[in-house]
């Protein structure tokens, strides 16, 4: 490989070369005048001969040869200086983050192990934490990336600030940051009041020029050596960071805006998570997931009036898994929508069959309602699947009115607009507004269940349920009250008004051949529903129908 243009040896041999014709230019110039100055000094005072014309000539030669050797010197000086501070920038560039200037990713490692052999002298230990801020893309993406960048900047002055002086500070990039430093053995509680100094100095108010931002984090801690809780003794730095990661992640899955310190029982919760993970894609992979049906029901008449499909996960390895389980995962790892497609397409199927007066509801993720074409692509299961949309309830929660909240309200009117029905689910739980409610065409609130739940007691009322179907009244908006568990929520429901009920009264959700059965013996079943058959036809998308 030929380095040449970017790495040049030629300046130190240069060197060299020309510091050797100096030296001999010096001597020979000492030689040369020793013969020539005394001659030409007599022949100034006028009482001697003219010197030897060639050694003349020798000497002057040696002089332009020593100034050219001093000018070159002083080159190469300027050279080497000019060399040494481009490299110390390099370094300076590949150790820091340009933006915050504390330490990067990659020099976090060394100045770690620095940390710890200081410490490790002083028979001292050290604390390792990983900072990442709550939510901060929410702040990029409404306040524009120049504005977060201000952000960091104050951040990382506040943080320098309160931490030891020996500490290392480093961005790890976008909003994560690490500190390492070290404390006396067995005194953990130094690093828990730091980190809460921490907390107290991020919560203040970031005060831009024109807008305020406030900030949460979450911390995650790993110690270098931790006797008491049996953790032993952490090998190297890549180990110590790794940890820490894990203990931040339990911070932000035991809801953010915390900090926990390692566990190893952390790291066994991050297995089966993973675990999961995998197990999902090969689950939608193998078809595992299947729809589950709970009914719905006319509460005064008691009478059933559709279904809401819940999703759940025939595991081969773990069993029947919950949707409050896969439906998170599935959300973060971006197969909620090809998870929920697969379900609806199934579930369309299986209501195809029901008698043409029952509904289906299915539940949809704020993840789904943020592409744009989700409406048309639900339009266009039902078309496939020949399901009339007025048979078709989605049920969407209030935290779906947090996100783009156009893009949601066009994809509702396009649904609304080929007959599909819309509800609040959990109404009463995620803090939607009142103007929220009047402004966005739902047809049907959902009461949560943690608030029907109150009714338990034979006699007891609950504020919030009345006031919930007050609310609903004065908007003329149909109720459907989940979680109705017993009698006694019955009876106190039936005394609120007209709604519609479901809940484990009237049994658990069922699979599609429970439910089939189920509307077999109640003469529900749809008498001309066709036999889906799963190959697509030949000729066209559309899917072929048999009569039985
Ligand atoms: P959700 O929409 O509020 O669904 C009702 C949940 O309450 C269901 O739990 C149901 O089994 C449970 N439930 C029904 N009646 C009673 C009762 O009387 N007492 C009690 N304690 N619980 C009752 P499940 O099936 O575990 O579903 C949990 C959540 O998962 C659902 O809450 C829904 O938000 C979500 N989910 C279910 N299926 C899907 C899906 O296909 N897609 C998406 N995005 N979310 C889904
Ligand atoms: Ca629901
Ligand atoms: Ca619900």
């Amino acid at each position: 490989m030929d380095l040449e243009p970017n790495n040049p040896p030629e300046p130190v041999e240069r060197d060299i070369v020309t510091f050797g014709i100096a030296i001999a230019a010096i001597i020979l110039l000492v030689g040369t005048a020793g013969a020539v100055v005394p001659k030409s000094l007599a022949v100034l005072f006028g009482n001697g001969e003219q010197p030897d014309p060639l050694l003349v000539n020798a000497m002057l030669l040696n002089i332009a040869l020593i100034i050219f050797g001093w000018r070159r010197h002083r080159e190469l000086t300027l050279e080497i200086a000019e060399r040494r501070r481009a490299e110390e920038q390099a370094r300076v560039l590949a150790t820091t983050d340009p933006l915050t200037h504390c330490l990067n990713r990659c020099s976090m490692v060394d100045a770690t192990n620095a940390v710890r052999a200081q410490a490790a002298i002083r028979g001292d230990t050290v604390a390792y934490c990983m900072i990442d801020l709550d939510n901060f893309k929410q702040i990029n993406d409404m306040h524009g990336h120049a504005c977060g960048d201000a952000v960091l900047v104050m951040l990382t002055e506040r943080l320098h600030a309160s931490l030891p002086r020996e500490s290392r500070l480093a961005r790890l990039g976008g909003d994560e940051f690490a500190f390492v430093t070290s404390y006396p053995l067995g005194q953990g509680e130094r690093i828990d009041d730091l980190i809460i100094r921490l907390f107290e100095q991020i919560a203040m108010p970031f005060q831009l020029r024109e807008r305020t931002i406030e900030l949460t984090m979450s911390v995650g801690v790993a110690s270098d050596h931790d006797a008491d809780s049996g953790i032993g003794m952490v090998t190297d730095a890549a180990e110590l960071m790794h940890r820490a990661d894990i203990a931040l992640y339990h911070a932000k899955k035991e809801g953010k805006n915390r900090f926990f310190w390692f566990e190893n029982s952390m790291e066994n919760e991050i297995r089966f998570r993973n675990q999961l993970e995998t197990g999902i894609r090969r689950g939608l992979a193998q078809g595992e997931f299947v729809p589950y049906y709970e009914q719905q029901v006319d509460l005064e008449s008691g009478t059933l009036v559709g279904f809401e499909m819940l999703a759940r996960w025939r595991s081969p390895q773990l069993g029947l898994i919950s949707p409050d389980i896969f439906v998170p995962i599935a959300e973060e790892i971006g197969l909620i929508a090809e998870l929920s497609d697969q379900l609806i397409e199934q579930a369309l199927s299986d209501a195809r069959e029901w008698d043409d007066s029952l509904t289906l509801s299915i539940n949809i993720s704020p993840i789904q309602l943020r592409d744009p074409w989700f409406a048309q692509r639900l339009l266009k299961k039902l078309v496939a699947a020949n399901f009339p949309p007025q048979r078709l309830e989605v049920e969407i929660t209030e935290s779906c009115l947090h996100e783009n909240i156009s893009l949601v309200r066009s994809i509702i009117t396009s649904l609304r607009n080929q007959g599909v029905k819309i509800s609040l689910d959990d109404f009463g739980i995620g803090y939607s507004s009142l103007e929220q409610l009047r402004d966005l065409p739902f047809d049907r609130i959902k009461i949560d269940r943690s608030f029907v739940s109150e009714l338990r007691e034979p006699g007891r009322r609950s504020n919030v349920v009345e006031a919930i179907i007050a609310l609903a009244r004065g908007l003329d908006l149909p109720l459907t009250a989940e979680g109705v568990e017993d009698e006694d929520i019955l009876d106190a429901l039936k005394s609120m008004g007209r709604l519609k009920a479901q809940g484990y009264f009237y049994g658990y959700p069922e699979d599609a051949e429970g439910v089939r059965a189920r509307l077999r013996s109640a003469g529900k079943l749809n008498p001309l529903a066709p036999v889906i058959s799963a190959q697509p036809d030949e000729n066209q998308s559309m899917v072929r129908v048999a009569r039985p």
